[in-house]
């Protein structure tokens, strides 16, 4: 089984250098990740090119770059690639990525492996098979593996199961139509990780059973497949934690008190976008009787920029700094400038030493593209 980090998760230069130093791929969805994942020390190589609409640009930039996969996500894909590749002596290795029809329970924000997402090319319709008897068609082009994706924050084992029997049956039954040589099987991310104590999430050894018996067991052809897995969020979620400072607290007699901090959606839209649910501590009193229960609202001017809709705190005074945890991945990755807001320092702790991996935005930073 191979892992690939899924770079847009958290693509901080300073993090992705700590993962590829493990030895990891890196699984990335545009060429603006590639070259991140490749300053941080990830070889082209071991990259995976993902995206449902990349242009011409972004693939002649992979291609040159000698990316190790491209995932073709539809015709489109096929067409463009095309011309790019003709004259190549290798072959480019591709994956297709299909839809398998499976739906997780999770929020529909974050589905990608159902037949109505723009992500992937269904199975079901016969498109699939189609297009890879295109992709063998394809002078410059070596279909050497199958994607598929089931969406984020999965909390049972069983829709991988259901994932991998579906990818290894299709393909065997492309190996058998097409005689490409397919040896590679990836089943995409969406582990989810606890963000709050007590959540129940899927184990590793469950997750990993999951996926590989179906291949070593039903596999038939495929039983030697290398298993590929693109966790993002199971490998930078819980490894950060946000730091805000309390500037004050409104309290609605009766209804509900907003402890306002110095951050929000700016930094995290999760809340806002998907209604992602976290947990927060007064740093340095974590263990005083948590006497209050709050919302944590963030500063930036849109009624829905509250981060925890409900937590139960000490008393806040302004000036505390609010610590809330497990929240690595999709965080600062979508930061916005939102207000004119500076994004935040980062602070890396690795191997017993702390580190500003990224320095704190100055408004000067934000305004450098502009002239008036
Ligand atoms: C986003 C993404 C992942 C990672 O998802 P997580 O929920 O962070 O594990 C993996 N594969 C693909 C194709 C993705 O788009």
């Amino acid at each position: 089984m191979r892992v690939a980090y899924s770079v847009k998760a958290c693509p901080l230069i300073g993090v992705g250098a700590v993962i590829a130093r493990a030895g990891l791929d890196a699984s990335v969805a545009s060429f603006g990740e590639l070259l991140a994942a490749r300053r941080s020390g990830f070889p082209a190589s071991r990259m995976e090119l993902h995206g449902n609409a990349k242009p011409d640009e972004e693939l002649a930039g992979a291609l040159r770059s000698r990316v190790g996969r491209v995932v073709i996500d539809g015709a489109h894909d096929i067409e463009r690639l095309g011309p790019l590749v003709r004259k190549r002596v290798q072959p480019q290795p591709v994956w297709l990525r299909v839809s398998p029809g499976i739906a997780v329970d999770t929020h529909p924000h974050l589905r990608t492996g159902g037949l109505d997402s723009k992500f992937g090319v269904p199975i079901s319709t016969g498109d699939a098979l189609a297009y890879a008897r295109e992709i063998v068609r394809t002078k410059g082009l070596a279909l050497v593996g199958l994607h598929a994706h089931l969406g984020a924050e999965v909390r049972d084992a069983r829709p991988y199961r259901e994932l991998a029997r579906a990818l290894v049956a299709f393909a065997n039954e492309v190996r058998a139509a097409t005689k490409a040589p397919i040896a590679e099987i990836a089943m995409g991310g969406g582990l989810a990780v606890p963000l709050r104590s007590g959540e129940e999430v899927v184990g590793l050894a469950d997750y990993a059973r999951a996926l590989a018996e179906p291949v070593r067991k039903e596999g038939g052809a495929l039983r030697g497949a290398t298993i590929y897995v693109e966790p993002g969020r199971g490998i930078v979620g819980r490894a950060a934690v946000a730091l805000y400072r309390v500037i004050g607290t409104k309290r609605v007699e009766g209804l509900r008190a907003f402890v306002a901090v110095d951050g929000g959606m700016g930094d995290n839209i999760r809340p806002a976008l998907y209604g992602a649910e976290y947990t927060a501590a007064i740093a340095g009193r974590a263990n005083a009787p948590a006497t209050e229960e709050v919302a944590v609202a963030g500063k930036f001017c849109e009624s829905g920029d509250v981060l925890i809709r409900s937590v139960k705190l000490p008393s806040a005074r302004a000036g505390d700094v609010l610590a809330m945890p497990s929240v690595g991945a999709y965080s600062l990755a979508m930061a916005s400038n939102y207000n004119q807001a500076p994004r935040p320092a980062v602070v890396l702790l690795d191997g017993g030493r702390a580190r500003v991996i990224r320095r704190r935005e100055r408004p000067e930073d934000i305004w450098r593209l502009e002239r008036r």
